[in-house]
């Protein structure tokens, strides 16, 4: 049997789930398809279930710090399997949310796995079975991403883990390697160790965080060794050796090649698009670089299928899959005259913020000063520390640092670089500033509240021109 609608996505994460919704507001018949669980990555095995965990973490790190509070505690204990079980348990009604989502928007669900039989129609199968076949004027393409494997180096679910068994764990391992320290890596590295685990972190560039801008991922590091993470850069993985109850591995630094033992192993060293099994040869789709090639609308080779989210290419986070999942759906009802062309923007990658919820948070957006001075921009530079903030030192959190970057010429937010507590929910007004295309001086004249963290925004961009107060 062939079931026909407007559009048809293949893929429920963020990004699929977001455009169906979209989609289904805007009158098209909406088909969905998905081969696990409603929500994707991020809300199974991604962004919430991880913020779950670290959220227990934070409380065992306050719980072993109160005495600044002026509390005392004793014979602190925690139940690891009860830590999982609740990461578990958001992720769960999360996706259950999803499910209701979709009902009340009366988008059609299909629990299997899709692939093109041709560039309108796909068969859906479950448990090797052909369960149906959908036939659409529009697809979207949006089948996330999956833990890159190293070759020789496989995790095993036992001691070398990826991010799945790293978040579902029995145990508290006694020491860990994880290998990788980007936002992933980091934020393992960052709860294992807050939850009392011996941490090695290492990473092959020359700085941790390698996308942020390089002061901060410095102040990371000061930050992470302070709390006990062992940390080594410029060194590479260069084999794994499971032994009796630990894994050996050796990694090269400087040309030598050092062996570190550990229970177990988290490779977070990146992640790879699924864009193999989906039938693409049957379309004129285009992958490149392991990523389904689109152009700002999300557009592929095909006029009428689009590519959104992890499966589309960097930056891998939840927010520009959900957000390319809107402009696809946009330009779907455009084409199909339900919404106004005009009414449709390409996404703009620079005002894509990114997040790491590790201790102390990251969040960043735009140019870094690295790539702003090599891209031969005139900067001005403002910065704003933690420790002369009112609402920090009250709150107990005086490490940390704001920066801005701005184009000594136009007065244009290029970039804004933050890390110290809470600043994955600051970043938002330096994201709101930039798509705005506020200056220097729209921020200046902002009234921002007092106490409040958010006010070292504020003199982050005085600084910048001479004009900061509290520093
Ligand atoms: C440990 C971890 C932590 C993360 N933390 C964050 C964070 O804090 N913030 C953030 O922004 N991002 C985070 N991310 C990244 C984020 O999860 C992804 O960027 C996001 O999930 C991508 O959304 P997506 O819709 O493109 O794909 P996915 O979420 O991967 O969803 C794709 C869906 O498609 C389904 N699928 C695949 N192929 C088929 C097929 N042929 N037929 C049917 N269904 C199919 C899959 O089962 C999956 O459910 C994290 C990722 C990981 C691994």
């Amino acid at each position: 049997m062939t079931k026909k609608f407007d559009l048809c996505i293949i893929g429920a994460g963020p990004g699929g789930y977001v455009s169906a919704i979209r989609a289904s507001q805007l009158g098209l018949k909406v088909a969905i398809v998905e081969a696990n669980h409603l929500g994707g990555i991020c809300l199974n095995w991604g962004c919430i279930p991880t913020k779950a965990l670290l959220r227990s973490s934070e409380i065992n790190h306050l719980l072993h710090n109160l005495d600044q509070f002026g509390f005392s505690a004793q014979n602190i204990q925690h139940d690891f399997a009860k830590i999982i079980e609740r990461s578990r348990a958001v992720s769960k009604r999360l996706s259950l949310g999803i499910a209701g989502l979709m009902k009340k928007n009366k988008i059609e669900v299909f629990d299997g796995y899709g692939k093109f039989l041709d560039a309108k129609k796909i068969a859906v199968t479950k448990d090797s079975k052909e369960i149906e076949q959908i036939e659409a004027s529009y697809f979207i393409v949006a089948t996330g991403a999956r833990a890159r494997i190293i070759a020789g180096m496989e995790p095993d679910g036992e001691n070398i883990w990826t991010y799945r068994e790293a978040m579902t764990a029995k145990a508290l391992p006694k020491s860990l390697i994880v290998v990788g320290s980007g936002a992933i890596g980091s934020e393992f590295a960052s709860f294992y160790r807050n939850m009392g685990t011996e941490v090695t972190l290492v990473e092959m560039a020359e700085n941790i965080l390698p996308v942020e801008d390089e002061e901060i991922s410095k102040l990371a590091r000061k930050s992470f060794e302070k709390q006990g993470i062992k940390i080594l850069t410029s060194a590479s993985l260069k084999a794994l050796k499971v032994g009796k109850g630990e894994v050996v591995a050796s990694i090269q630094i400087a040309g030598k090649v050092e062996e570190i033992k550990a229970e177990k192993v988290i490779m977070a060293v990146g992640i790879v698009a699924n864009v193999e099994n989906l039938g693409l040869e049957k379309t004129k789709i285009k992958v490149d670089k392991g990523r389904i090639e689109t152009n700002g609308y999300m557009e592929t080779a095909e006029a009428h299928i689009f590519a959104i989210g992890d499966v589309a290419g960097a930056p891998w986070l939840a927010h520009k899959a959900s957000h390319e999942g809107i402009v696809a759906s946009e330009k779907i009802a455009s084409k199909m005259g339900k919404y106004d062309a005009k009414k449709v923007h390409p996404i703009k990658k620079e005002n894509i913020p990114g997040c790491t919820y590790s201790m102390p948070q990251i969040a960043s957006l735009g140019l870094t000063e690295k790539k702003a001075l090599e891209l031969g921009k005139k900067i001005k530079i403002g910065r704003f520390p933690y420790l002369a903030n009112g609402k920090a030192i009250a709150m107990g959190e005086t490490e940390g640092l704001i920066k801005v970057i701005f184009d000594e010429k136009t007065g244009e937010l290029l970039g804004a670089h933050l890390i110290g507590a809470e600043v994955t929910e600051m970043i938002q007004g330096f994201v709101i500033a930039k798509q705005a295309e506020l200056t220097e001086e729209d921020l200046m004249h902002t009234i921002f509240p007092h106490p409040t963290m958010s006010e070292m925004m504020h003199e982050a961009v005085l600084d910048a021109y001479g004009k900061v107060i509290h520093f």
